[in-house]
């Protein structure tokens, strides 16, 4: 073999004895077959196979089955975001003619699918209260073939009554699929309850280190992921092992991670309800929240994400002392390791239900900072909005 060559060929090493706790990261575009044989009959491989990088590497189906499992699914797929793992279920199971149900509370970028993306492929969608329960019956229609669900929606935190939903659905023929990317599988799991897909965006928690971008979708029929596996084959859309490799070091430690942040979040959730400039706390796991009884009923547990609504006038104030936080970041990707603040917009999302509250709306991410540290952020910002709110004239009767 001429030094060229040997610059192409790695040599084969040994791996006898080499046990590792880490999972490889194998990249690959082309996979390559020992003989004829084998390369003619590649076609039937299907997709728990290899063909071809895009369409799965040893890293991805780790990561794949390990979602699998926590879910209790028979199958997961990989997506290059959160929002990516929805539309994918969305362009599969929607046709022309065809109507989708969405919660009122739904990720932003769901609806905007919807309406710039779907709509004018005339699949139209309805959006509905998110805690409609089982009188979402009434929104019915022989069109509809998707209900989405979202809970806790993750900027309000309505906690849906899902099994109602479900059982309305299954009663219908409708699919179900559920973002459950506040609670991941740790906290609820849809397929438990009867939902067809179950979607994370491991952005999140999954991801931990707010580094990587990637989403999944759980199903227990084999027969849903062959066809979403068949649309995403299609369009060219796949994820890169690296990726699936932070995925997999950042998933080792989100049980810990959660309990922990589960545990200082409430606390200040329930700290928070007694400032006199907070006009109410949504956490799933206080009672008043929408939901809650739903929460009670279902989860095993919460995370670190939840809201506060402020009295009107605060704004000013509000904006003033965020900006002069000291452990918390300004951001909106929740999840990580670092505490996030920012005001979130809820007035201007809804269409079901109006948004009666005209005061701020505040979303806390707790992280992995000391708690001593993020109380004093917390406790500044919103004694802040307090001075504030008793000089505001919406205030002063
Ligand atoms: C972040 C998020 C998504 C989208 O995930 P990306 O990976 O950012 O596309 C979807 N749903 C919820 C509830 C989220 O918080």
């Amino acid at each position: 073999m001429k030094d060229q060559t040997v610059c192409v060929h790695h040599p084969e090493v040994s791996e006898a004895g080499f046990r590792s706790l880490t999972v490889p990261t194998h990249r690959a575009s082309t996979i390559v077959y020992d003989d004829m044989t084998s390369f003619k009959a590649r076609g039937s491989r299907g997709f728990d196979g290899y063909t071809y990088g895009l369409h799965g590497t040893p890293t991805t189906r780790r990561l794949e089955a390990q979602i699998t499992q926590l879910h209790g699914g028979v199958r997961s797929i990989l997506t290059p975001s959160g929002q990516a793992a929805i539309t994918a279920i969305m362009l599969t199971f929607l046709m022309p003619g065809d109507r989708v149900l969405i919660p009122d509370n739904a990720y932003g970028p769901v609806r905007f699918f919807c309406s710039d993306y779907l709509e004018p492929r005339d699949i139209a969608y309805t959006v509905y209260d998110p805690t409609i329960g089982a009188g979402i019956e009434a929104l019915i229609t022989p069109e509809v073939k998707l209900i989405w669900l979202e809970s806790p929606g993750s900027g309000t935190m309505e906690v849906q009554d899902i099994p109602a939903i479900v059982a309305v659905a299954k009663a219908h023929g409708i699919l179900t699929g559920c973002d459950n990317t506040w609670a991941t599988p740790l906290c609820f799991k849809p397929l438990a309850h009867g939902v067809d897909f179950a979607v994370e965006a491991l952005t999140k928690y999954i991801g931990g280190h707010s580094d990587l971008l990637m989403g999944s979708i759980t199903v227990s029929d084999i027969e849903l992921r062959q066809k979403i596996k068949l649309v995403i084959r299609d369009l060219g859309i796949g994820v890169s092992p690296d990726e699936a490799a932070l995925a997999l070091r950042g998933i080792e430690t989100m049980a810990v991670r959660i309990a922990h942040v589960g545990r200082v979040a409430l606390e200040f959730a329930n700290r928070l309800s007694a400032f006199p400039a907070v006009t109410r706390v949504l956490h799933p796991a206080l009672p008043g929240t929408p939901g809650h009884e739903f929460w009670k009923r279902d989860f095993t547990g919460a995370t670190g994400v939840f809201t506060v609504l402020l009295n009107p006038g605060t704004e000013a104030a509000l904006e003033q002392a965020l900006s002069a936080m000291k452990t918390f970041a300004i951001g909106a990707s929740w999840g990580g390791t670092r505490s996030l603040m920012a005001p979130i917009s809820p007035a201007g999302e809804r269409s079901a239900v109006l948004w009666e509250h005209r005061g701020p709306v505040v979303r806390i991410s707790i992280g992995l900072e000391a708690e001593g540290d993020l109380w004093a952020d917390v406790e500044k910002v919103f004694s802040a909005a307090l001075s504030a709110s008793l000089k505001s004239p919406a205030y002063s009767d």
